[in-house]
């Protein structure tokens, strides 16, 4: 079995989570991180889930939005002490040039501290990477700026990642027979003229991709403050569309594939 942890679990703006990171074991000691949440709670995020910064080996930026990429100056930062990091990011193209944008303005030299310790590696749609001991594809999803889905397959095992995107058939077409869809939920299917303007899924839409794709399993992330929606609803909601349960996300939970 593969596993798979949530360090954030969060909207934008949801203070009752940390915003979207996940990690995944990827053979030996190394750690592939997906997103950096939003700021220096990635590191509390890591050392809760008793990941040691010198594990991370990859990193992936889905897109640029500051709930995806915010951690990732803080973590550089703290790798540059560390002699034995070694670290890749791994990004579309418009969002690698934005990353390195993003450094240069909030943290100037970051880079050449790490030296040779830092790698960037650009992403091209569809085209599978090792990552690891996993193989790792990226494919274009539908959030109004650069974002990228991603399936992972390790040892044996899949699992797609939707990122921010409101439906989408690539969605579909790359969560068939997947053993488990992580589906963003931007609320009900009553606002979905809204999540759809802003790049966003309903749960309904969740349900639906997991259902044309014959996912396995379904589970809920990149959830909004329970004000605005309540998870259990989200995932009652998505259960209706799917045909099945639906799993929910809560910071720190680790869900084996
Ligand atoms: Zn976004
Ligand atoms: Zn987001």
């Amino acid at each position: 079995m593969a596993r798979i942890t949530f360090l954030g679990t969060g909207d934008p703006l949801n203070e009752e989570r940390t915003q979207t990171s996940l990690a995944l074991p990827v053979g030996g000691d190394e750690i592939l991180l997906i997103d950096t949440g939003s700021g220096t709670i990635i590191l509390r995020q890591l050392q809760q889930a008793e990941i040691e910064l010198a594990q991370l080996r990859h990193i992936v930026i889905s897109h640029r939005h500051f709930d995806h990429v915010g951690g990732l100056a803080p973590l550089l930062v703290a790798l540059v002490p560390l002699a034995t990091a070694a670290i890749t990011i791994h990004a579309a193209p418009e969002t690698l040039q934005g990353l390195h944008d993003l450094l240069a303005l909030t943290i100037p030299g970051v880079e050449e501290w790490l030296g040779p310790r830092l790698r960037w590696h650009e992403l091209t749609p569809e085209k599978a990477v090792p990552i690891g001991d996993a193989t790792f594809t990226p494919f274009a999803v539908e959030h109004g700026i650069e974002c990228i889905g991603m399936k992972i397959v390790q040892a044996g095992r899949s699992v797609v990642f939707t990122a921010d995107t409101k439906p989408c058939p690539n969605v579909v077409r790359w969560a068939t027979n997947a053993d488990l869809l992580i589906h963003e939920a931007y609320g009900p299917h009553s606002g979905s003229a809204s999540a759809h303007t802003f790049g966003h899924s309903t749960a309904t839409d969740a349900g639906n991709a997991a259902n044309a794709a014959a996912a396995h399993r379904l589970l809920l992330t990149h959830l909004r403050s329970s004000q605005f929606a309540t998870p259990q609803a989200l995932a009652a909601e998505a259960a209706e569309a799917f045909g099945r349960p639906v799993e929910l996300a809560s910071d720190l939970d680790t869900v084996e594939f």
